[in-house]
């Protein structure tokens, strides 16, 4: 598995001496630069089977490791250290100490699929990036990330009412995550709102902020889809060996 993008050569691990004579001969500075030997002894070999039994991780075994998901990234363009390809080399190397030193960053895939489409091994690279950040999350080297937050509260509000209310959502995440809803940006979005729509669909949206409607017959098939999530849940964290 050749590595494009990044070098497994940690500056902490590059030792030159500034003074240094040797046979006579003066080697001091980058001339006398060595590698700190780095043993692996902490291989995690179930790591590809764990991430692989959470939803999206399935088909990582295919990955060839061509590149063409990190080429594609639309996060990797703006932060080079996010890189699909790399973590997946890290995962199916059982490398955890190296994936771990990436974990808080791993969950900002924004699920755009530019690397499912590019993908040529079908491995599904943002389903493994969201297995990977859920694996973090479920062992407990991450705190729960603001994406988990959002899709906890917004799978609750399906699960209650069959809707999507967006005004709630956002409440209920800025609450989750400690957010103010005075944000720039959503002050703009809500004045161009406010200046465009028509004023009977502002009512509506109004009325369903202070009413929350519901489906009508809604309550099994939210029971339903409730339990069919809490049963998924448990599965994940057995497949994690984290509940017998
Ligand atoms: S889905 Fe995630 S990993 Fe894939 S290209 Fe988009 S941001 Fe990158
Ligand atoms: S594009 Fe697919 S096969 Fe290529 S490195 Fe990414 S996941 Fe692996």
């Amino acid at each position: 598995m050749p590595i494009h993008e990044k070098s497994l050569i940690r500056p902490e691990n590059l030792v030159t001496h500034e003074h240094l004579t040797l046979d006579g001969i003066d080697v001091s500075g980058h001339w006398s630069t060595f590698i700190r030997s780095r043993a692996v002894t902490d291989y995690n070999e179930r790591m590809q089977e764990e991430i692989a039994a959470l939803p999206g991780g399935e088909f990582i075994h295919r990955c060839w490791q061509c590149g063409s998901c990190t080429n594609a990234c639309t996060v990797n363009a703006i932060n080079p250290d996010f890189n699909p390809r790399y973590w997946i080399y890290l995962i199916r190397l059982g490398l955890e100490d190296e994936l771990l030193r990436d974990k808080d960053i791993i969950w900002q895939c924004v699920s755009c699929n530019k690397c499912t489409y590019a993908c040529p091994r079908d491995v599904n690279p943002e389903g493994v990036m969201k297995a990977t950040a859920h694996w973090l999350e479920l062992k407990g080297h991450t705190k729960q990330k603001p994406s988990t937050a959002f899709d906890e509260v917004f799978s609750a509000q399906v699960f209650a009412t069959g809707k999507i209310e967006d005004g709630r959502v956002l409440r209920a995440f800025f609450a989750r995550t400690g957010q103010s809803l005075l944000q720039d940006w959503l002050v703009a979005m809500m004045r161009g709102l406010l200046s465009r729509l028509p004023a009977g669909l502002m009512m509506k949206l109004g009325l369903a902020t202070l009413f929350r409607p519901r489906t009508r017959g809604w309550g099994r098939a939210g029971r339903a889809i409730a339990e069919y999530v809490a049963e998924r849940e448990t599965a994940d964290r057995r497949a994690l060996g984290l509940e017998r």
